[in-house]
């Protein structure tokens, strides 16, 4: 007899809402989770009172009701709208690309003359944009292209832009407004005693194993219940059977500096291809509801470097491009084969998803289960 209904691998996002919704139905669930804490890429810590992004930037961000009304329930969120500034080689630029964005580029003032340069530099793309580099020019551009988008995402996914697959550069918004919003969904905000918190109730009344490998002890744990959720990457679990997927790695370095206020933003891009990371954050100015810690003589920073990604590192990002699909694809063949395996998540799905598409996916994936 299994002691448990569900052996959910992975504390972050995903399994928490599993869990949380699977305890809600009365079923018994036992979570493991190989690094020393909960959370996923979504943990945070806490130093001189300032919530700090241990994975990078996170924003919470959807359009979908049922979503925000769900997280609603275990956080209160704050009213912070990201507004990253780009930097190129000391030059500055708004972002995502708007009417700040041109007027800066450009010096035009309306939107009929934005769209008269774009339109003009994009003449060269005459058919359906084929990979990131066709779709930017056609969105933006030569101008913009050259100084926001190619060398920060040559770095970012270390291949060219011809490479990649047009809807990476699809996320972004393009407006012909003066809108510094980075994202275009009703709902947007940082939840107000931090993300750890957030899983901590999601979490609340599920038992949870830290530091312990579904991998490294599958024999035993598989036997522990009836089925398992499995949020981790679906070819690591399949002993990469096919090969390996390919993923983007990062590096984080965070540092304390002695300042109040360094660079008055909490997200700065670096879009040219010479300075090695991407993006610096400033994690105290996510706290748009604690305006007292701008006066606090203490920052919190962290370089986001993209990195190489080889077995045994985290896994951040899917390298969603044809070849990988394809082979995502007999995976997830392989897995609809595992009957008792429920595969989920941004590793599970090998898919590109923000936080409320895991929410969706994972409250999907229980009804369909439980009710
Ligand atoms: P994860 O958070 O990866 O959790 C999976 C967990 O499973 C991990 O804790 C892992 O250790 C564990 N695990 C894996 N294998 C095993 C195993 N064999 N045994 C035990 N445990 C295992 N989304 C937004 O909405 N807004 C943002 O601003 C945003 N910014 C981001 C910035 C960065 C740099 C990155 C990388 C992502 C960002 N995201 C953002 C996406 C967000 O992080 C994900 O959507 C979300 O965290 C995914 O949750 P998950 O549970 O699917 O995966
Ligand atoms: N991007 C860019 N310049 C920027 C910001 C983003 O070219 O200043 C491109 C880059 O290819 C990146 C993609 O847009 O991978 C999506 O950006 P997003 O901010 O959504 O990336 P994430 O936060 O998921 O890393």
């Amino acid at each position: 007899m299994a002691d448990y209904d569900y052996l959910i691998v992975g504390a972050g996002l995903y399994g928490a809402v599993f869990a949380q919704e699977a305890n809600a139905r009365g079923r018994r669930c036992l979570v493991v989770e190989r690094r020393s804490r909960p959370g996923g890429n979504i943990a945070c810590e806490e130093r001189d009172a300032i919530s700090i992004h241990s994975y990078g930037a996170h924003i919470f961000h959807t359009s979908m009701p049922e979503v925000w009304h769900y997280v609603n329930r275990f956080a209160s969120f704050n009213h912070f709208i990201n507004s990253p500034v780009a930097n190129y080689r000391g030059e500055l630029y708004n972002l995502p690309f708007n009417m700040n964005t041109f007027h800066q580029i450009w010096g035009v003032v309306t939107p009929t003359e934005a769209a008269a340069r774009i339109g003009s530099q994009r003449q060269a793309i005459t058919n359906e944009p084929q990979n990131l580099e066709e779709q930017a020019i056609s969105l933006v551009g030569t101008d913009i292209y050259e100084k926001l988008i190619k060398g920060y995402t040559e770095k970012q996914w270390g291949r060219s832009c011809t490479e990649l697959p047009a809807f990476i550069i699809r996320r972004l918004p393009v407006r012909y407004t003066y809108d510094n919003n980075y994202f275009s969904d009703r709902w947007q905000g940082i939840p107000e005693e931090g993300y750890n918190r957030l899983i901590e109730k999601l979490l609340d009344g599920t038992e949870v194993r830290l530091g312990t490998d579904f991998l490294k002890d599958r024999a035993e744990l598989a036997t522990r219940a009836r089925k398992i959720v499995y949020t981790g990457a679906i070819d690591e679990y399949f002993d990469y059977r096919f090969g390996e997927l390919e993923y983007r790695g990062l590096r984080f370095e965070t540092e304390r500096l002695e300042e109040k206020n360094h660079q008055g933003v909490a997200v700065m891009n670096f879009t040219d291809r010479e300075t090695p990371y991407t993006r610096i954050i400033e994690h105290k100015h996510f706290a748009v509801h604690a305006p007292e810690l701008l006066d606090a003589p203490v920052t919190w920073i962290t370089r986001e470097y993209p990195d190489a990604w080889k077995r045994g590192n985290e896994a951040y990002y899917p390298v969603n491009d044809a070849r990988n699909q394809t082979l995502y694809e007999k995976y997830a063949d392989l897995a609809r084969t595992e009957s008792d395996v429920l595969f989920g998540g941004r590793l599970g799905a090998y898919r590109y998803y923000d936080m409320d598409k895991v929410i969706a996916e994972a409250l999907a994936t229980a009804r369909a289960e439980m009710d």
